[in-house]
């Protein structure tokens, strides 16, 4: 495709890549099919060559419909006779064992529709498929380390099921993210990383964005600006700062040691914008330092709070049917917005409205491994019914 969107080489693998992607978890968030498949098409029109989806990004969107966005994403590329460059597909799996490894990688490749070896296609599309370990934390590494998946993985790239492989982690897993990287059998990372939270690059022990880069890894940018767990969380800070989604796409891209940023678009007009910021200018030093110093008024307070992000909904259900990150993001929000003094009455009302609250935790501490941010969810569950269900 005709491209303006810059490329950027994605580490080891030589591959030159968009360094806009797409993201394709948000896709659930949609209400149709059609809604879907005309994003990722018009995604695909503007000469974007890579596309990062996984298996758990996948979402019931009309009762009993259940939307995969690994499906939408290879239905496009097959109907697709224009395409004159592989599209790069990133698919993930939670899976830290080998059957779990060999399962969950042969339903991605179904579902994708994936045929052949080696040189891997869509229908009559070349596509270049990297599988990534999804969302690697302490206990997830020590499993696939001990299991043999790591092996197992290594070895389904040589036989050309996948083409390269990676991982992907989250901001509290740095030790284990750099013993991941240190293994030199990885391709490529994906790590969150926004002006609003550096850790793991800048602001770091080590910066692991320089790291990555220094291993020749590709680098992708999740959360960037408008991913799961900053849209929520934006939609409060935006009202006390001054940094726009704009902005926030721009810090990142103008970052040298990140291949590429995904963004999370749901229609034409936002994905048009993430173009225009892809395409204009980047920021200098001096820039940089000031819109660093506005978003520390507020990331202080981002510590410790639910993202929304729905991680560990992906493969966990509460046993007593609490929503709980629907009660915590309640409660996010209501601190938030407390600490920085601001009117919190809709939250302590929106609170009084939810079906089961805090007190419906049983405290048995089954979602705790599921999250992300390693939240200790039944005692905040626990905290924002003090706060809020007076
Ligand atoms: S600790 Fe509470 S919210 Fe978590 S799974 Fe148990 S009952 Fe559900
Ligand atoms: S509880 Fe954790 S994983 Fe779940 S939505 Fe909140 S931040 Fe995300």
């Amino acid at each position: 495709m005709n491209s303006q969107i810059k490329r950027r080489r994605l580490g080891k693998t030589g591959l030159s890549v968009s360094e806009l992607s797409f993201g394709a978890m948000n896709l659930r968030k949609l209400s149709s099919f059609d809604e879907a498949y005309k994003i990722v098409n018009y995604v695909l029109d503007q000469g974007v060559n890579f596309i990062d989806t996984a298996r758990a990004y996948k979402g019931e969107i009309a009762p009993g419909v259940v939307l995969e966005s690994e499906m939408v994403v290879g239905n496009t590329i097959r109907q697709r006779t224009d395409l004159d460059e592989p599209i790069v597909i990133v698919t993930k799996g939670h899976a830290y064992t080998v059957p779990d490894l060999e399962r969950e990688l042969q339903i991605s490749r179904d579902t994708l529709g994936v045929e052949g070896k080696g040189n891997l296609k869509i229908g009559q599309n070349d596509i270049k498929l990297i599988y990534f370990i999804h969302g690697i934390n302490e206990e997830r590494w020590q499993t696939a380390k001990q299991s043999g998946a790591l092996e197992r993985l290594q070895a389904l790239k040589a036989e050309g099921v996948v083409n390269f492989i990676g991982f992907s982690s989250h901001y509290a897993n740095a030790k284990e993210i750099k013993e991941a990287v240190d293994t030199g059998i990885f391709d490529v990372v994906e790590l969150p990383y926004n002006v609003f939270n550096r850790i793991l690059g800048e602001d770091g022990e080590i910066n692991l964005l320089e790291y990555i880069n220094k291993k020749n890894m590709g680098l992708i940018n999740m959360k960037a600006f408008d991913g799961n767990g900053m849209v929520p969380i934006y939609n409060v800070l935006r009202e006390i700062i001054d940094i726009d989604y704009e902005a926030m796409l721009r810090f990142c891209l103008s970052n040298p040691y990140i291949t590429t940023v995904d963004a999370g678009a749901i229609n034409k007009e936002q994905y048009d914008l993430d173009i225009k910021t892809a395409l204009g200018r980047r920021f200098d030093q001096g820039e940089l330092v000031a819109l660093k110093a506005e978003a520390d008024k507020v990331s202080k307070h981002m510590k410790n709070i639910c993202r929304e992000c729905m991680h560990c909904l992906e493969k966990f259900e509460c046993p007593n049917k609490l929503d709980f990150p629907k009660v915590l993001s309640v409660y996010s929000r209501y601190m938030i917005s407390d600490k920085l003094g601001k009117d919190t009455s809709k939250f302590v009302d929106q609170y009084s409205k939810l079906e089961l609250n805090g007190e419906d935790c049983l405290e048995c501490g089954g979602c705790v491994p599921w999250c992300e941010y390693k939240l200790n969810i039944p005692e905040m569950l626990k905290e924002a019914h003090k706060v809020l269900g007076k």
